[in-house]
């Protein structure tokens, strides 16, 4: 017995402890069997793709969109279905839509019924306003000044209608993100968080929680120090030259910058990654200072669904957010939408070429 036991380790593979799995083995046979040898795809309805191959196999993708936070109990539910009713293979996009692989066409019509009774809407492909792509939030991260999975399930609830719909010029893509610095990505229109007081330190703390050189390393404009206070080592910040961007609060939770009234929401509308008829652009602020009001944050609501139902008024067929923009100019965008143009829209900040931290070196 105990022989046995040697045995079986010595052959248990060493773990694996960085890097997803192989997504090969999760395939659906048909995928893999034409792997790279797809012929064409199109879009029976809203939230079906169909994918046919050199060989003349054909597999129906059904995508379904979700709440994003799923427990064991949305998991199981879904699970069944998918066994139920599809083929038992799935897969989750990039903004936590489940997609689901059949390979007739026959069993599409009651896997998208089973998904509605169930709660799910089937969607998201084509020319809808898909699930927004986010953030952890407080689920996972450390260094949220709010949620992002809350803002994203009551925007796409008021959404619902342009997700099951193919309705919008072109694609939308809508991002969150939860701090100012690292996820929000270029969207079609993204709301990001925006910190508008510097840090409060927490002296006590600092000395005990903190890597003062790498807090001192990463603001990105060189306003903190090192300072002594009450005796003990900690951290200044120079307030006028502070940008309020939160880079210090990860590495140094005692610099506190989240606070229930002073961190606000902006809007930033243009931004896409794809070269598909015209360049990659970034996204633009146009509306900044909204408040964070959970749990349904109606006044971010109410900007994005402006913007996007004059978007899809006035744009032509194919013209992305940002096309449409660069096409009518950004004073007739704030006149067609009502959103108010302030001073705070004119990036007029010329430090950016001596401060900002775009080499190694650290500059006081
Ligand atoms: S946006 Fe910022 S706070 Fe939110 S998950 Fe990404 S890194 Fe964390
Ligand atoms: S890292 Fe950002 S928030 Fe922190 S002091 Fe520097 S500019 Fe201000």
């Amino acid at each position: 017995m105990a022989q046995a036991q040697v045995i079986e380790k010595k052959q248990m593979r060493a773990p694996i402890e960085s890097g997803c799995p192989d997504g090969m083995q999760y395939m659906h046979p048909l995928m893999i069997k034409n792997f790279g040898n797809w012929k064409y795809h199109d879009r029976p309805r809203p939230g079906v793709l169909h994918h046919v191959a050199y060989s003349g196999d054909e597999i129906w993708t059904v995508r379904v969109g979700t709440q994003r936070q799923l427990g064991p109990y949305e998991i199981n539910l879904l699970c069944d279905i998918i066994d139920k009713y599809g083929e038992g293979f799935v897969r989750f996009t990039i903004r936590s839509n489940l997609e689901v692989m059949v390979s007739s066409w026959d069993k599409v019509g009651p896997l998208i019924q089973a998904f509605n009774d169930a709660g799910y809407p089937v969607g998201g492909t084509g020319n809808s306003v898909t699930m927004i792509s986010h953030t952890q939030g407080w689920l996972h991260c450390d260094i949220p000044g709010t949620d992002a999975s809350g803002v994203v399930k009551s925007l796409m609830d008021e959404l619902y209608e342009e997700f099951i719909k193919e309705e919008m010029p072109n694609r939308v893509h809508i991002t969150t993100s939860c701090c100012q610095i690292n996820c929000g990505g270029q969207g079609d229109i993204a709301i990001n968080v925006q910190h508008t007081k510097p840090p409060k330190i927490n002296h006590d703390l600092v000395a005990n929680v903190c890597e003062r050189p790498s807090v001192v390393a990463r603001c990105p404009v060189a306003a903190i120090r090192p300072a002594i206070v009450n005796g003990k080592p900690s951290l200044e910040v120079d307030e006028k030259k502070c940008i309020c961007c939160g880079a210090c609060y990860p590495p140094c939770p005692p610099m506190q910058i989240n606070d229930p009234e002073h961190s606000k929401l902006a809007i930033w509308v243009g931004g896409k990654n794809s070269n598909a008829r015209s360049k990659p652009m970034f996204q633009k602020l146009v509306a900044a200072g909204l408040p964070n009001n959970p749990p349904r944050w109606p006044e971010v609501a109410a900007v994005v669904k402006k913007i996007l139902y004059t978007y899809k008024k006035d744009a032509r067929d194919w013209e992305r957010v940002g096309d449409w923009v660069e096409r009518i100019g950004w004073p007739r965008f704030f006149e067609l939408t009502g959103l108010p143009f302030t001073k705070f829209h004119i990036d007029n900040w010329r430090g950016a070429r001596n401060s900002l931290n775009a080499s190694a070196h650290i500059r006081f």
